[in-house]
């Protein structure tokens, strides 16, 4: 690996290929791209991914054992942790604990793109079935906020 991949263009870099963001398809999620900016190369036990969320999109409603350390790069957005419904914008951090749903949806005008810190070694996210939707949606902020 060369020591340095420029930015050829905001939210691209030399070298890294975008990847499909989830294998299924589905109406879960909407619009996100996902790239590996680095991984398994790097020795370290963690990834840190870019993923950029497309005008209007979202990325799947889910939780999972691994927490999520989060940075926005660009564009507007909002996020759900937990029963928190905030806006976020470039620099803000989102700190994603254990267990924890999340989402996040861009604004209508501009992509949100942030960076994601995990750990290599994970597990997989899994969706709210129909009691958990029923419990989340109690709150009317978040009811409004999710996409499912
Ligand atoms: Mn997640």
């Amino acid at each position: 690996m060369r020591p340095h991949a420029p930015e050829t263009a905001p939210g691209r870099w030399e070298g890294v290929e975008e990847r499909p963001y989830r294998e299924e398809e589905g109406a879960h999620f909407r619009d996100v791209r996902r790239q590996l900016l680095f991984g398994e190369e790097t020795g370290l036990p963690c990834e840190l991914r870019y993923f950029e969320v497309g005008p209007g999109g979202h990325s799947a409603l889910e939780r999972h054992a691994h927490p999520h350390a989060v940075m926005v790069l660009r564009g507007m957005g909002r996020a759900l942790v937990g029963e928190s419904v905030f806006a976020v914008a470039p620099h803000d951090l989102v700190r994603v604990p254990p267990w924890t749903w999340h989402q996040f949806r861009a604004g209508a005008e501009a992509p949100l793109g942030f960076l994601c810190l995990v750990a290599r070694e994970r597990d997989r996210p899994v969706r709210p079935g129909p009691e958990e939707l029923a419990e989340l949606r109690r709150k009317p902020e978040v009811a409004e906020f999710i996409r499912t």
